[in-house]
């Protein structure tokens, strides 16, 4: 067989929520598309696996078959101490465990039309101003255009000379317990957040179906505290820390504001492009967004409406870097100030509102900021203040 029988419009490296969600979309437009991805599914990932009511409402899919448990509520305490509850008469989150919800997610885009390759390995790829080559198992697929879905540790961004050697990253440690029966139902539709006590960001008990998902996050250089930081949360939440198992720590990579995602005929998503939030560490609705707005621009450059995928850059800029940078001046003052924010969090209905608006997706960051009117000068300054001397 020559090896380049087979020429697809796109080929998508790697099948997390924005390969997926890319590949999906694509295919039900009618193009070719093949997604290619490392690892056999069913595959974990290193997660909680909550996907927010603003993740869900990106898609046009249903993910009930997916969905363990709806949150609607929230305890929080203050550096493993006092803790409160506070509860939303709407669901905020849904919680899904990630090898299924990947599994899931690669069916629907199957279903759309998408060819997909697991337990294929991209380990060449080579772009002209045309086509694209990638070389995995042996086989070299050739496409008209490229997708990097391939998270934080993939090789499509460094291979299209996209690596930004300075991005920031957060980093998290996380793993799976048992539900001790007397605590099962405290966790049934409630969510568990630890504030103050990691340096940019935060602990967490995430509830599934049979077990919960305790973990710890935040700035890179808090990496080697992590594992203590997970023993001391879970005594907190009086988990046996003894029999936690699948046991994992990962990056989650920040993209810079200009830093460039897509040329020629190649482009990043998710992860891959660093699309996470740096206030909460939620990246699945990054994968969607990006996904979605991926899977327009291919569209587009595939009609020759466009010579090249560049205005996919300019649309992230627009849909998602605008709030990630509001998110970042918050995460500043948040961490600068954690007590009192944590106490506005607590007594304050509006903020606890606006923070349910913006899980929900029925307010963005920007509309936050700009609801504030005249005071946003001062939060802008304190903002300014607060990431002063921050080391990330
Ligand atoms: C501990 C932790 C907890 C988190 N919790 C949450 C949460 O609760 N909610 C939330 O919204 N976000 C959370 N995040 C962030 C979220 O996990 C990511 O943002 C999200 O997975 C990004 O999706 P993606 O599709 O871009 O990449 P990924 O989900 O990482 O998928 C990338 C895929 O590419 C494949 N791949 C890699 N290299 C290759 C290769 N060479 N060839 C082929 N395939 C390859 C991988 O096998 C993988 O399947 C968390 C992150 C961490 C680390």
């Amino acid at each position: 067989m020559n090896a380049y029988d087979t020429e697809y419009d796109a080929i998508v490296i790697g099948a997390g929520p924005a390969g997926s969600t890319a590949a999906r979309l694509l295919a039900r437009s009618g193009a070719k598309v093949v997604m290619l991805d490392r690892a056999s599914f069913p595959r974990d990932k290193p997660c909680g696996g909550g996907v927010t009511i603003q993740a869900a409402r990106e898609l046009d899919i249903d993910l009930e078959p997916v969905i363990e448990r709806t949150i609607t509520k929230a305890q929080v305490s203050f550096r493993l101490g006092s803790a409160f509850v506070r509860e939303w008469p709407q669901p905020l989150s849904y919680m899904t465990q990630r090898s299924r919800l990947d599994a899931y997610l690669a069916e629907m885009a199957c279903e759309a039309g998408a060819d997909f390759r697991d337990a294929s390995p991209v380990r060449e790829i080579e772009a002209n101003g045309s086509h694209v080559i990638v070389r995995s198992n042996g086989d070299a697929l050739r496409a008209r255009t490229v997708i990097g879905a391939d998270g934080a540790n993939g090789v499509t961004a460094k291979a299209l000379g996209f690596i930004n050697q300075q991005r920031r990253a957060a980093v998290a440690f996380e793993g799976d317990a048992t539900i001790q029966n007397g605590s099962a139902s405290r966790w049934e539709d409630a969510i568990a957040l630890d504030m103050g006590t990691i340096p940019g960001g935060y602990g967490w008990l995430f509830p599934k179906g049979d077990h919960v998902n305790v973990g710890v996050g935040g700035w890179k250089y808090a990496g080697p505290t992590l594992r203590g930081q997970l023993s001391a949360l879970c005594a907190f939440l009086e988990l046996d820390e003894a029999k936690l198992t699948n046991l994992r720590g990962y990056n989650l990579p920040l993209r810079d504001a200009g830093a460039p995602i897509a040329r020629g005929n190649s482009l990043l998503v998710g992860d891959a492009a660093g699309l996470v939030d740096p206030l909460s560490g939620e990246g699945i609705h990054g994968a969607f967004v990006s996904g979605r707005l991926a899977a327009e621009a291919v569209q587009r450059y595939l009609a020759s409406d466009t010579h090249d995928l560049t205005s996919y850059e300019t649309a992230v800029d627009r849909e998602l870097m605008s709030d990630i940078e509001v998110s970042y001046k918050l995460q500043a003052v948040f961490h600068r100030f954690p007590r009192p924010s944590v106490a506005v969090l607590h007594h304050s209905d509006r903020f606890w509102g606006n923070f349910c608006g913006l899980v929900r997706g029925e307010m963005t960051y920007t509309q936050t900021e700009a609801s504030l009117g005249p005071l946003r000068h001062f939060f802008n300054g304190l903002a300014k203040l607060s990431a002063i001397g921050i080391r990330r």
